[in-house]
């Protein structure tokens, strides 16, 4: 057993706690990162994002949005193709390789950045103490001791006692990336970005996907008109999203999962061939700390910290999922690169107004700011300017006419307060509007700017032009 002193140590190498050790070691820090995740018994780096969530997860909406584009599409574009099938293996490969590949380029990232990578299980020991272990062993196998600890511990799946995970039938969103045949029926409990995204995929390789969300409202952190037109696809393209559908019970039965549900009109019974829960994630907080550290959990396990991250502890910081605050990969980075920079003496903050969601459904929902509904709500008087797809030459070419986007602003500022995408490449859209809503702008800037034509971007012109009823695609 050894002792080593480090400026920081970061508990976790997802992508808060990764970006964090290497903006460390970027600023002059000598840095440990300490993970206990495996793949397939290797130690390896990337966290959730990489390993079971962000990267995986679009690899294989990337394949199986190409394989119902060419069924579904290619007809249309004059494209014959005598008989498509989609090789699971083969899609699963690919996915897989997309992930050694990123995972790997984290441990070089590390090695140029000259970041102790330490493999094993950290609980936290007063005085700046980090003591890691193999899972599961209660002896200590090294020590490591800092100035400056970072917590980025990140989430993991919630479990329902009533949909317990069952090999072969009842699946985590891990799970389901990792099924080696189309199943004919699938079940998704929980309509959020993770059930949507999973069901999305399994749905164009051919599944029948029914989604069982317990709430009333569709994706209700969405603007009203985004969630009711992404709704309206999603449900054309074939995904059976049911409201108001609370999960009462499951059983496998005859290689079936037999789920008991109640709606509106009481007790419903489906049966699926395969059965996957996505009702979010909680943080892992647990078997990290005894109350002898003096932090604080707040009622739903958050670590509790201010706006720079700064836990109950002075030197002891906590970023991403583990933390309040939206559980997205792009968060948990920025918070990481703040709070290097805090702890090198930089005045560093993120600006937790303008954070992007994104659903990466077809067509792809994206959001930044306040919705209007919020703005109502809240008593803010808005003005609201939306642009149609279908109204767009590009989508038109491309075949992707759904959606809209819609801007919402100050009426009396004109400044932007919110922008609201349902469409294809939402996801890239989305980053010019967080940029202008960066640096302030009015729906007068974007209107008073030049887009190419023909552009998806050019419905964000329009949108902005729609504030003021002068847009020139649509009636206003
Ligand atoms: P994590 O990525 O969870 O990493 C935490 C790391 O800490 C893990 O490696 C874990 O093993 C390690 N760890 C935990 N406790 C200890 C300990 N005591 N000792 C040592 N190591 C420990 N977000 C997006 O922004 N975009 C997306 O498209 C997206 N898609 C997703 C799809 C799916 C299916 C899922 C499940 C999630 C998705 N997310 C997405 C969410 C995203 O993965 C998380 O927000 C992100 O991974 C959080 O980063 P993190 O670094 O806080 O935690
Ligand atoms: P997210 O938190 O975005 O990943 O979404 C998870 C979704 O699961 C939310 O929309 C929840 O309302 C939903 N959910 C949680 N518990 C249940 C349940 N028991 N049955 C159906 N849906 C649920």
């Amino acid at each position: 057993m050894s002792n080593k002193k480090f400026d920081v140590v970061v508990i976790g190498a997802g992508p808060a706690g990764y970006v964090a050790a290497i903006r460390c070691a970027q600023l002059g820090m000598t840095v440990a990162c300490v993970d206990e995740w495996q793949n397939k018994g290797e130690p390896t780096l990337g966290g959730t994002c990489l390993n079971v969530g962000c990267i995986p997860s679009k690899a294989l909406l990337e394949s199986s949005q190409l394989f119902a584009a060419s069924r579904n599409d290619f007809p249309e574009h004059g494209i014959n193709v005598k008989s498509v099938s989609i090789d699971v293996k083969a899609m699963n490969a690919r996915k897989d390789k997309i992930v050694n590949e990123l995972t790997q380029g984290i441990n070089n990232l590390f090695k140029i950045n000259k970041i102790t990578r330490v493999h094993g299980h950290a609980r936290l020991s007063p005085g700046k103490t980090v003591k890691v272990s193999d899972r599961g062993s209660p002896q200590t196998r090294e020590t490591l001791e800092a100035d400056n600890i970072i917590i980025a511990t990140g989430s993991s799946a919630v479990r329902l006692e009533r949909a317990a995970i069952m090999d072969g039938y009842i699946f985590d969103s891990a799970g389901a990336l990792e099924f080696d045949s189309v199943p004919k029926t699938l079940g998704v409990i929980g309509a959020g970005a993770i059930g949507l995204e999973l069901g999305s995929v399994w749905s164009r390789l051919g599944s029948e996907v029914v989604l069982l969300e317990a709430m009333e409202t569709f994706l209700p952190a969405a603007d009203r008109h985004i969630s009711r037109a992404a709704f309206r696809s999603f449900q054309q393209q074939g995904l059976d999203i049911r409201l108001n559908a609370r999960l009462l019970s499951t059983s496998v039965k005859q290689k079936k999962v037999h789920v008991t549900y109640e709606d509106t009109r009481g007790a419903q019974q489906i049966k699926f061939d395969k059965l996957v829960v996505a009702v979010g994630r909680k943080p892992n907080s647990d078997f990290l700390f005894g109350d002898e550290m003096g932090l604080e959990i707040d009622e739903r396990e958050y670590i509790h910290v201010n706006k720079y991250c700064e836990t109950s502890v002075p030197g002891i910081y906590a970023i991403g999922d583990v933390v309040r605050g939206p559980m997205l990969a792009h968060k948990g980075s920025e918070e990481g690169v703040m709070v290097a920079e805090r702890i090198a003496g930089q005045e560093s903050a993120v600006n937790y107004e303008l954070i992007p969601s994104v659903i990466y459904t077809h067509p792809e929902v994206a959001w930044v700011g306040k919705s209007e509904h919020a703005c109502n709500t809240a008593g803010i008087p808005v003005n609201v300017g939306a642009f149609p797809l279908a109204a767009s030459g590009r989508a038109k070419a491309m075949g992707a006419t759904d959606g809209m986007v819609k801007i919402v602003v100050h009426q009396e500022t004109d400044r932007i307060l919110g922008v609201h995408i349902c469409g294809a490449q939402a996801s890239e859209l989305i980053a010019q509007a967080v940029s202008s809503m960066e640096m302030g702008a009015s729906a007068e800037d974007i209107a008073m700017t030049v887009f190419a034509h023909p552009t998806l971007s050019e419905s964000i012109h329009e949108a902005a032009l729609a504030v003021h009823k002068r847009a020139i695609h649509i009636k206003n």
